[in-house]
């Protein structure tokens, strides 16, 4: 249990538990402990051992507590669209966080919560704390989500799926395919009441004190000013990438999970390649392709001829063609559950990234400057991929059917093969790398690592 001590402020975090969520809650975790605060991490018990890292770091001066509460089941009958059951499953635990809140000798100074979680800007209200919000996903990402939410915006033709939904009010006055907007938004029904629940949650996140977002300026300064114009008020801090610290660096397979490989076998194979020479495939932690998109991926890994890591998920071997790693034996590696991704990313080896460009993979990408090629699949994806590959000319269009349809195996292996050949996007490569050098100089001591300290400043004002 803590102890008081003026000037070092005790905050509440609290992940949402999904592992896209929690990992960048526990970087910046190890980064506020790096900075004197002392954190309460909310977190259900089947997550706990993904905090044992950050607490083994601070065993010494016991500076980060779990407060470890059980998921409260919900009682629905209906199927909900992911991730609106946790949602409101996760409601259910303002009553005991209230119970812990007042009983602790000296309670936390703010909450600090994921942008799923929108009722602990409620919960805060009521326990006279500040929130702030952790946006998992980059400003672009929030921006157009808080717009879809708060503006309803229609497509051009409400019967044409492929027709545009704009977005006016956002820098650049973006637009996209009314399929490509996050499947929540193009799902629900407006009158249904889970629709009411999820747009009043999301919408809390704008009315909260503070935004903490996944970021940083060099990379999305239009985007993180337009925050703080819809916000009202300039208390948001761009802190990112959130990657792991240095002492996680040391034990990296543990971030997010366990590595289902030996990490050292894999290691000593990336060891065996030529600089650049191999592609990375993994498409985040919960998202999957079709049994056909396997079979079309598999076939492309299997004719471009090039070196590859593949993570699968355990639906995915069955669509695996017989002989697969028969042909690939020696070039191929797969992985079948948890892969070390950061660690992957960051070998010399690995020159290029088929990733689904979930928010945190985009980042990791940028910090490792692998080309990405981009296959996004749903959620923000679509609006990151619009990013990474319109916007900042720094990645490629994999494939852009999401799960609609299979593209063909050929032309996904002529963009396997050029993407190992550092004659191909020559253009991308020097702008991701030019985006790796300003990420890299945010953090040690630029913009994000500024942003931080004045973070860490008002929370520690917030102390009596
Ligand atoms: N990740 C990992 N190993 C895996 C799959 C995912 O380490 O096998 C990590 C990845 O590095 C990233 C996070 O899980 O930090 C996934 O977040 P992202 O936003 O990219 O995608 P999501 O899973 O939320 O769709």
């Amino acid at each position: 249990m803590f102890g008081t001590r003026t000037g070092c402020a005790h905050v509440l975090l609290c992940p949402f538990p999904t592992s896209g969520h929690i990992i960048p809650m526990l970087d910046m975790a190890s980064l506020l402990l790096s900075r004197g605060l002392k954190l309460t991490v909310l977190v259900t018990p089947t997550l706990l051992h993904l905090l044992d890292p950050v607490i083994s770091r601070h065993a010494s001066s016991g500076s980060v507590q779990p407060l470890v509460l059980p998921l409260p089941s919900v009682h629905r009958t209906s199927n909900l669209p992911w991730p609106l059951e946790d949602m409101y499953a996760l409601c259910d635990l303002a009553g005991p966080i209230t119970d812990w809140f007042r009983s602790h000798p000296s309670p936390p100074v703010a909450i600090i919560s994921d942008f799923f979680l929108g009722w602990t800007h409620r919960l805060a209200t009521d326990l006279g704390v500040p929130r702030l919000v952790l946006e998992s996903s980059g400003a672009f990402g929030e921006l157009i989500f808080t717009s879809m939410l708060r503006d309803l915006p229609k497509a051009d033709d409400p019967h044409d799926d492929e027709s545009f939904v704009h977005f006016p009010k956002l820098p650049n006055s973006p637009k996209c395919p009314w399929w490509q907007l996050p499947h929540l938004y193009r799902l629900l029904n407006v009158e249904d009441p889970d629709w009411e629940f999820f747009r009043n949650s999301w919408l809390c996140n704008s009315q909260s004190w503070g935004a903490i977002v996944n970021s940083f300026d060099e990379l999305e300064g239009p985007s993180l000013n337009q925050m703080k114009k819809e916000m009202g008020h300039d208390r948001v801090w761009a802190v990112g990438p959130l990657l792991p610290s240095d002492g996680d660096r040391t034990a990296p397979s543990k971030r997010g999970g366990t590595s289902s490989v030996p990490v050292h076998e894999l290691i000593s194979w990336l060891d065996c390649k030529p600089d650049g020479s191999v592609v990375y495939v993994c498409f985040g932690s919960t998202w999957t392709l079709t049994d056909e998109q396997v079979g079309s991926l598999a076939g492309a890994l299997d004719s471009s001829g090039v070196d590859f890591v593949w993570v699968v998920k355990k639906d995915d071997v069955v669509s695996i063609p017989d002989g697969f790693d028969e042909r690939t034996k020696g070039r191929g590696f797969m992985i079948n559950g948890w892969a070390p991704q950061v660690q992957i990313l960051s070998h010399r080896a690995v020159g290029a990234f088929v990733t689904h460009c979930g928010w945190n993979s985009f980042l990791e990408g940028i910090a490792a400057s692998v080309l990405m090629l981009s296959w996004p699949l749903g959620a923000d994806q679509f609006t990151n991929t619009m990013m990474l590959v319109d916007q900042l000319g720094a990645g490629v269009k994999f494939c852009n059917l999401g799960n609609r349809a299979v593209p063909d195996s050929a032309e996904l292996a002529r963009l396997l093969a050029e993407s190992v050949n550092e004659k191909g996007w020559a253009e991308e490569r020097a702008r991701v790398r030019k985006l790796r050098k300003s990420a890299v100089e945010a953090v040690k001591g630029g913009s994000s690592a500024k942003n931080l300290n004045a973070l860490v400043k008002k929370l520690n004002e917030l102390v009596a």
